[in-house]
């Protein structure tokens, strides 16, 4: 098991009560997070979040308010920024201009007065490592921008941290380098075995690369987990909300039952049944969540015991491989569902004002009560 998921091991990186102010401004509140070796794990957030903050406070650029962070069992609290065994990946524009790749690199080993041989098999092995071997000699000018953005990678890693930053680090490359850049960066990570820690608000990087995230919220954690936990069982609106694309219902508890709950759901004309594990007193006011990929779009009725509404196609978007469907229901509400664009389908396509129904199985939605 991943040592993520074994509560009895002992993290890398652990926040304590960590808060933050500048001022009366409170960028961080309250942070209790804990990170082990060899993830690599993103916190995710919208701009001005604190994430960004969080991260420099690891580093040691900025001093907690409150609370302690510690990095192998050492409280970092009284050790400068140099000292840590963190190290902080910076945009390539950083890169000296007037020194070549090599030099780039060597720079800083040899601030930290390594012999010059450990210097040279360093270099030449982080440079192999991103594959940038062959433009050892030439300068950052005459490098595209994803090879700048390895020669920055390799910089970080030539001093062989116990942690390597990374805030927003693929920001300025376009989408297709991007994308590519993404899984070479994870790739390195794994050969390495490197604890990364980055900072994102783009939520599709954060779930391609992370072992997890931790999803931020004005300056709190609002969930810790892999991808697959925060996409599939988000713990709270803000988090559903944040991630994906998800419809939501206000509806509240009629019955409650200790696998499943019977939600009723003023917009959706009848009662929903939900897979849900905690019992829930009737009345209790909660809101139901499903993905527009869990919803199934069909002219026939669906069959026993699935939810179900019915609705009229208000509006199709056709993305090529999937199409988004807008389903309107009397109510007013609209429901999301996405389908898959097969190759040979023959039955007549839907197009707008075609009368519809949407169903979903009780295991796929989400009750949330926070
Ligand atoms: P972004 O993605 O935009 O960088 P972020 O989530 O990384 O956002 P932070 O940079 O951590 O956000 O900033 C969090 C909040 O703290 C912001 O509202 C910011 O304006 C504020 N802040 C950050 N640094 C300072 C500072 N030195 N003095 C005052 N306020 C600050």
């Amino acid at each position: 098991a991943a040592p993520w998921n074994d509560p009895g091991a002992k993290p890398l990186i652990r926040f304590e009560g960590v808060s933050k102010r500048f001022g009366d401004f409170v960028a961080v509140d309250q942070v209790d997070l804990a990170i082990h070796k060899g993830e690599f794990f993103s916190l995710l957030g919208a701009s001005g979040c604190g994430k960004t903050t969080l991260l420099r406070m690891l580093a040691g650029f900025e001093t907690p308010t409150e609370g302690r962070i510690f990095i192998d069992g050492v409280d970092m609290s009284a050790v400068p920024p140099y000292e840590r065994p963190v190290n902080m990946m910076f945009q390539s524009y950083a890169l000296f201009p007037h020194m070549t790749v090599e030099a780039n690199i060597a720079f800083g080993l040899k601030q930290d007065r390594l012999p010059q041989p450990v210097i040279t098999d360093r270099t030449k092995a982080v440079l192999d490592l991103v594959q940038m071997g062959k433009f050892a000699t030439r300068k950052p000018h005459q490098l595209s921008g994803g090879q700048r953005q390895r020669v920055a990678l390799a910089r970080a890693l030539a001093k062989e941290p116990k942690v390597l930053l990374l805030d927003e680090p693929l920001g300025a490359l376009d989408k297709k380098l991007r994308e590519a850049t993404q899984l070479e960066l994870v790739n390195i990570q794994d050969r390495v075995g490197v604890t990364f820690v980055m900072v994102t608000h783009d939520q599709e990087e954060a779930m391609t690369m992370s072992s997890r995230i931790g999803v931020m919220n004005s300056g709190r954690i609002a969930q810790v987990g892999t991808p697959v936990d925060i996409y599939e069982y988000p713990e709270s609106r803000f988090v559903a909300d944040f991630i994906g694309a998800a419809n939501m219902f206000e509806a509240s508890v009629r019955q409650s039952g200790t696998d499943q709950v019977v939600v009723n759901c003023p917009e959706l004309a009848h009662d929903l049944i939900i897979a849900h594990n905690d019992m829930l007193p009737e009345g209790t006011p909660v809101t139901v969540m499903v993905r527009p990929e869990k919803v199934a779009i069909s002219r026939d009725k669906p069959a026993e015991g699935l939810n179900w509404a019915q609705g009229v196609v208000a509006d199709i978007a056709y993305l090529g491989d999937v199409s988004i469907f807008h389903v309107r229901l009397e109510s007013g509400h609209r429901i999301e569902a996405l389908q898959t664009n097969l190759r040979h389908t023959d039955e007549r396509k839907l197009t707008w004002e075609d009368p519809v129904y949407l169903s979903w199985h009780p295991a796929n939605a989400l009750v949330l009560t926070k």
